[in-house]
């Protein structure tokens, strides 16, 4: 049986990968990474990677290891804060304990973390224990969107790597790989800004086109604080649309710096309410409100609730129209 690995060709070539693949050649793996990415979904496929690796030398998904791994079935290998939910100091003091104990099968063992934005702080103070003084043959390696709640220590005792941005191309063809219509993986790497979890989520979209009219229109309509209330019942800030109405109001954001740049624009059938936005807000003011998304994105994924997040979102976007003009 081969399992399917979602992208797992561009993940491959990925810097990220090569980088991790490089130093388990060398025998020169590190005691902890540290993976900097909003792309979830290829931070999955990079992480069964990297495990795959560490057993396996041509990562051939079909031996009996690599096969553990895939259906996460090896006691030695563990898949961490893969949810929601947030992950405690007791989970963490358990883990380190862990940890600490001789691996079940003798070899090396692993701990992934994916989301570990989702790890508190009394959580990693426990963890930077283990992290400064590691023990051999146990790897450590975490992940999180964003860097904004991770202690520096836990950063600086860990290997940075980098998974940028993938190739609209390589984005739509790993779309297509996995089962996604032509036209919409042609459109999600459009829009996807180089990610695929996002690409795919706006791929899936049933109804983009008029997603995009509900944002347009909202960003057009919002000339006054006093414009807010009418909004914030929405349904593109429902807790379900939420996410990708962010995405969406970020490319139309970027479209209007583009119109201000006299750049091609990403949204060719909103060209009429992108120019009226651009008229709106000045460059400076656009990318205020970018960081304002950006904002926005952090608290929801924080489990703040949509409607408190919609009415900041809105208020700071007239706020920064006015402060930027
Ligand atoms: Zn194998």
């Amino acid at each position: 049986m081969k399992a399917d690995l979602r992208y797992e060709k561009e993940v491959r070539a990925s810097s990220a990968y090569r980088t991790v693949e490089s130093d388990i050649r060398r025998g020169e793996m590190s005691h902890a990474y540290f993976i900097v990415s909003e792309d979830k979904d290829a931070v999955d496929t990079l992480f069964s990677l990297i495990a795959m690796r560490v057993y396996c030398d041509t990562v051939c998904k079909e031996c009996k290891e690599c096969r553990k791994i895939l259906m996460r079935s090896k006691p030695d290998v563990k898949f961490l804060a893969e949810g929601d939910e947030n992950f405690s100091v007791e989970e963490m003091s358990a883990l380190t304990e862990d940890a600490g104990m001789t691996s079940f099968e003798g070899g090396a063992k692993l701990y992934f973390f994916k989301n570990f934005e989702r790890v508190s702080e009394a959580a990693q103070n426990k963890l930077l224990k283990t992290l400064e003084e590691p023990y051999p043959n146990v790897h450590f390696i975490l992940s999180a969107a964003n860097t904004g709640s991770v202690l520096p220590t836990v950063l600086s005792r860990s290997k940075q790597v980098l998974l940028t941005a993938f190739p609209a191309e390589a984005i739509r063809e790993g779309l297509i790989r996995s089962g996604v219509e032509e036209d919409r993986a042609e459109r999600g790497a459009r829009i996807g800004q180089g990610s695929f979890t996002r690409a795919r989520i706006l791929a899936a979209d049933e109804d983009f086109s008029r997603h995009v009219s509900e944002v347009t229109e909202m960003v057009c309509g919002l000339k006054r604080s006093a414009d807010v209330r009418g909004y914030l019942k929405s349904p593109i800030f429902s807790k379900e649309r939420f996410p990708a109405t962010l995405s969406i109001l970020e490319i139309v954001l970027g479209d209007a710096v583009n119109a201000h740049l006299g750049l091609p624009l990403v949204l060719t059938e909103s060209a009429k309410e992108i120019g009226e936005i651009a008229e709106m807000y000045t460059v400076a003011a656009l990318g205020a409100a970018l960081d304002v998304v950006l904002t926005c994105r952090i608290r929801l994924k924080a489990n703040c609730i949509a409607q408190n997040v919609a009415d900041y979102l809105m208020l700071k976007m007239v706020e920064v129209k006015y402060k930027c003009r």
